[in-house]
């Protein structure tokens, strides 16, 4: 159990940002996903199979190194109904030299879930997708919102290490309560409209900006909000091994250093003052 003041210290990590803070934060990241963001196959397609394909070669695996297989994948492969009747041998080859072999598996089970249970289409319910075998929550909810446009929120490696940056700053992010708490900011901070620009853009930004070594705080358009550049913190410690507060620095921001990004409310800012 934890001491009283450990519990403070929990609840204090686990607020949450003021509305204000939370539209300056979307906005921030809205503005720069469209002068950055990448044009990339899978989000000129709305087709369920194809987005799950490019979600699936994701998992671990460079968009450098997806792209010529993700076409390749689909060259061969394009449909559900194609990939189901494929030997699933066949189909580990073909990955190749993706790794992960386990992925391609999982993809021909789900295809052919997909056909027996659904006529080769997916499900547009999160708890349906929830029941394959191989659809985890951060897959069914990028499937509800790449694929059907519905208001989901994700949480990966990079949007969870980007809103623990920004919001919360310290701490253990790998923390199970904090796990929850993400996937708790990660609804919490949607918009109500371009959720899948939203979505993207929190990807394309953890990847670009804030990765996991080496994040470019002094150009990043949350430095004058983001609580982590605020405290001077080291690194989150996600993507890194050893203890949360180990691994590559993110500098303080120099001393007098004007603050970008200021409330557009006049509540208190949790997220840029916390
Ligand atoms: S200021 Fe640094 S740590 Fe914060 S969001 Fe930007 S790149 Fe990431």
């Amino acid at each position: 159990m934890a001491s009283r003041t450990g519990s403070r210290a929990s609840v204090q990590c686990l607020a949450t940002p003021s509305t204000g803070d939370r539209r300056t934060f979307r906005r921030a990241l809205l503005r720069w996903y469209d002068r950055n963001g990448r044009d990339l196959p899978w989000r000129r397609t709305d087709d369920p199979y194809h987005i799950l394909v490019s979600e699936i070669m994701l998992q671990q695996t460079q968009v450098d190194r997806v792209l010529p297989k993700y076409r390749e994948w689909l060259d061969k492969y394009p449909s559900f109904h194609a990939l189901a009747g494929a030997d699933e041998e066949d189909a580990v080859k073909t990955w190749y030299p993706l790794g992960y072999n386990i992925r391609p598996r999982r993809l021909h089970a789900i295809a052919r879930e997909a056909v027996g249970r659904f006529g080769g289409e997916l499900p547009e319910d999160e708890e349906t997708l929830r029941s394959f075998k191989g659809i985890g929550p951060y897959t069914a909810g990028a499937l509800m919102s790449f694929a059907f446009r519905k208001r989901a929120p994700i949480l990966d490696t990079n949007v969870a290490r980007v809103l623990f940056r920004v919001v919360i700053g310290r701490g253990n992010p790998k923390a199970h309560q904090m796990r929850k708490h993400l996937w708790r900011l990660s609804e919490l901070m949607m918009p109500q409209k371009r959720v899948f620009d939203y979505n993207q853009a929190l990807m394309d930004f953890g990847a670009l900006v804030c990765p996991a070594r080496n994040p470019k705080c002094p150009e990043c358009p949350m430095a004058g909000f983001c609580r982590a550049y605020g405290l001077g913190a080291r690194d989150s410690g996600l993507g890194t091994r050893g203890s949360a507060v180990s691994g590559p620095a993110i500098a303080a921001p120099p001393a007098g250093r004007p603050r970008r990004g200021k409330r557009e409310s006049g509540n208190t800012s949790k997220t840029t003052r916390r």
